[in-house]
């Protein structure tokens, strides 16, 4: 059918297959992306104030007419670069965050013009077939049992729903009671028991599911922030057991072995919360952290933190096929099931990024080896980091098992004085918690370009912060 058109204006049609074959819109994203990434190492982790003044620009009514292309790449360059925290440079450590494996990003992008839908495996034969390799690579590489069923999230949050509801789904379903077809209400009574140190995301996933803060029994937990064995309940009654690889803060892990086998012995359900600490299992030196924690049921890791995949990968790990597809699923007409991998059966949602894309070309590129080499590297800059605040002079409040590490000045306020100083500077990027009472401050060693040098060079301005706040 010929498009009707007045000479003098082209439909917003002809202008996106002109941006497609005029090469100019992507070419220019990649110098802009290049530029970015050649820079970062050089600037400050966090912006510069005036960069975040100038967002203002943003603040416009939804515009009426379309724009260029390069001009709304341009914008970003212009002003969101700038604007951004350096998290790829080797100095950002706060929270959990990872860097980018500079394969996975360009795969990032490949992936991007491929815009795939990974709902079904009818929908993208690339992305189921990337899918099932991932979930038998992780696996191997995590140690958990033959079999166990992988499916690709946005996150460690959704992966622990993914996992709590496979467990409820599993446990009622041996009771006899089809969540699915007849809900909560008038259900047999499932119990939860969580650590009080579990993250945040943890009790917001049962609170999804309908498991209120009240409801959950919850197990004071060691200096460390581990579990406290002695108080876990009696497994007399179906049981839930949310335990932790990797604590937020200090990075401790549960004891697995004891822990797993009271509540599998009595028949209930362990998921381990992995979000970073999940990968250890795949370095020999770390290793021993996780012993006995492929006797639990789920297991929930992200890519994007310690394998420094790209954003929005998270993984659930399922022992039992079964009950994770039968918790996630949903069935309509119009959806056909191949042969193939439908990875919508493996979590919340129905369209889907290919983000096992991604996640391939980070193991690919890495290899086993790599992957050891990332994981152990966090562990010894974190271990630099200690060693050297130490001889220094400043406290270190947690043993440093793992990546993170706890730092403390004399007295609260001069941690807290140091915090500021250090957030306000340029040099590196972390953030302030609560330790066992008192004001911490936390850093995070998940980036693969943090290097020796780059902790000594903080360490230096943890040093220059407290001299400043002292004299002040
Ligand atoms: C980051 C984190 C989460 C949440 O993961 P998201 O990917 O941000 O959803 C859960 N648990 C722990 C221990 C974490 O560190």
């Amino acid at each position: 059918m010929p498009d009707r058109k007045t000479p003098e204006k082209r439909t917003i049609r002809e202008k996106m297959f002109g941006e497609l074959s005029d090469k100019d819109l992507f070419e220019q994203a990649k110098t802009y992306a290049v530029e970015y990434m050649d820079a970062v190492g050089g600037r400050s982790v966090f912006p510069e104030q005036a960069a975040v003044e100038a967002l203002r620009v943003f603040d416009e009514p939804l515009p009426e007419e379309p724009s260029p292309g390069v001009d709304v790449i341009a914008t970003l360059r212009d002003f969101g670069s700038p604007a951004t925290v350096a998290q790829t440079g080797g100095r950002y450590f706060g929270f959990v965050n990872g860097n980018v494996v500079p394969t996975a990003l360009a795969a990032s992008w490949l992936a991007g013009a491929w815009d795939q839908n990974a709902a079904l495996g009818v929908m993208s034969p690339i992305a189921a077939k990337l899918e099932s390799v991932c979930e038998e690579w992780l696996v191997d590489l995590l140690r958990l049992p033959e079999g166990t069923a992988v499916g690709l999230v946005t996150g460690t949050s959704v992966a622990t729903l993914c996992g709590l509801a496979a467990g409820r789904y599993s446990i009622l379903k041996r009771l006899g009671w089809d969540v699915n077809a007849d809900g909560l209400r008038s259900a047999p009574l499932v119990r939860f028991v969580a650590s009080e140190e579990s993250h945040a995301s943890v009790f917001k996933a049962l609170a999804l599911l309908g498991i209120g803060r009240n409801e959950v029994v919850l197990v004071p937990s060691d200096s460390q922030g581990r579990i406290d064995p002695l108080h876990l309940p009696q497994p007399d009654e179906p049981t839930v057991l949310i335990l932790q690889a990797g604590n937020v803060n200090s990075g401790a892990f549960d004891a697995f072995s004891s822990l797993c086998s009271r509540v599998r012995d009595s028949g209930g359900w362990i998921h381990v919360d992995g979000a970073f600490g999940l990968w250890a299992a795949a370095s020999p030196t770390l290793r021993p952290l996780t012993a006995g924690m492929d006797r639990a049921n789920s297991w929930s890791a992200d890519g994007h933190k310690t394998l420094n995949t790209p954003y929005d990968c998270g993984v659930i790990l399922c022992r039992d096929r079964g009950a994770l597809v039968g918790a996630m699923q949903a069935q309509g007409s119009y959806l056909p099931r191949s042969d193939q991998r439908d990875g919508m059966d493996y979590g919340p949602d129905m369209s889907r990024r290919a983000r096992s894309v991604e996640l391939w070309a980070t193991l690919k590129y890495l290899g086993r080896a790599g992957v050891i080499e990332l994981i152990d590297g966090f562990h010894e800059r974190a271990a630099q980091f200690s060693e050297e605040l130490g001889n220094r002079g400043f406290r270190i409040l947690n043993d440093v098992v793992f990546n993170q590490v706890l730092m403390a000045g004399e007295t609260p306020e001069q941690t807290e004085a140091m915090l500021t100083r250090i957030q306000g500077g340029r040099v590196l990027w972390c953030g302030g918690t609560s330790w066992n009472g008192e004001p911490a401050i936390r850093i995070s060693v998940c980036s693969w370009a943090t290097t020796e040098t780059d902790v000594r060079e903080c360490v230096a301005a943890f040093v220059e912060a407290r001299d400043t706040t002292q004299k002040s």
